[in-house]
């Protein structure tokens, strides 16, 4: 593997088609015969608390964060409103309490901070940063719909809730997000150093990593094709065809749990 900001830098220069195209939508599904208990009668709801000396991130991130949350209302119908809060916690967290979602500003700064030292220029680093950012909300949304859908998870939440925010970001036209997240894992597992926590409910930092990388190039093994020149460990996990499969089974699957949900 080269160095890892080598690397990061030469994604660096993909950045600037995250957009969400406008009206991206699912495949029309089911209108005719609606029951009522799919009636959409909620929203997520952007909230912005008090900036607490992080009033850039809230500035640059307001854009992005407006078109994903446009798109999450028009992809799901919702049984109650959902907030999505951001606010300083004197921690770095993101997380989905049973209510709402609350992304902190401690972790956005994280995630700014480790690609401020992998990659170049401000125009890049804000990107990638976006995108990870943008990743790690749809992974707290992945939690709050099983919640409020009731929907099953045959396997570890953790896992599914990644495979949910990788389906919906390569679904609504922005697959490189994806690879920023996964970068984002690799660069935290750079930093920290320590010794992995086996007990932890996630999959550890590298394995995050190497699987998106794998989903997303399963989407569109052509396209992706760099990944595998660029981070040569992935070959051993798409050989046989196997991210193709994996990432269709679990857009499949996703779609399938989703579908009376999507407007
Ligand atoms: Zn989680």
């Amino acid at each position: 593997m080269r160095s890892i900001s080598a690397s990061v830098a030469l994604l660096g220069t993909l950045s600037g088609c995250f957009l969400f195209p406008p009206g991206t939508t699912a495949d029309e599904t089911g209108a005719a015969d609606e029951p009522d208990e799919y009636e959409d009668v909620g929203d997520f709801r952007l909230r912005w608390g008090s900036d607490g000396g992080y009033e850039d991130y809230a500035d640059w991130t307001k854009e992005w964060l407006e078109g994903s949350n446009d798109y999450l209302n028009e992809q799901y119908r919702l049984p109650i409103d959902i907030d999505i809060r951001h606010e300083k916690c004197g921690m770095e967290n993101a997380t989905w309490d049973g209510e709402r979602i609350t992304m902190c500003y401690e972790m956005e700064a994280r995630v700014v901070e480790l690609f401020d030292g992998a990659l170049e220029t401000e125009e890049d680093i804000l990107s990638a940063s976006s995108a990870a950012w943008v990743f790690i909300l749809f992974h707290e949304v992945g939690h709050g719909l099983i919640d409020v859908y009731g929907l099953p998870v045959p396997g570890r939440e953790e896992d599914a809730v990644d495979s949910f925010s990788a389906v919906a970001l390569i679904d609504g036209g922005a697959p490189d997000a994806v690879v920023y997240a996964a970068l984002f894992w690799l660069l935290i597992e750079q930093d920290s150093g320590g010794e992995p926590n086996f007990a932890d409910e996630h999959s550890m930092n590298m394995q995050r990593f190497y699987s998106l990388l794998c989903w997303v190039y399963g989407s569109d093994p052509r396209g992706y094709e760099y990944l595998v020149e660029i981070f040569p460990d992935l070959e051993s996990r798409i050989a046989g065809g196997r991210c193709e499969a994996e990432y269709e089974q679990q857009s499949d699957s996703w779609h399938e749990l989703l579908e009376p949900w999507y407007q």
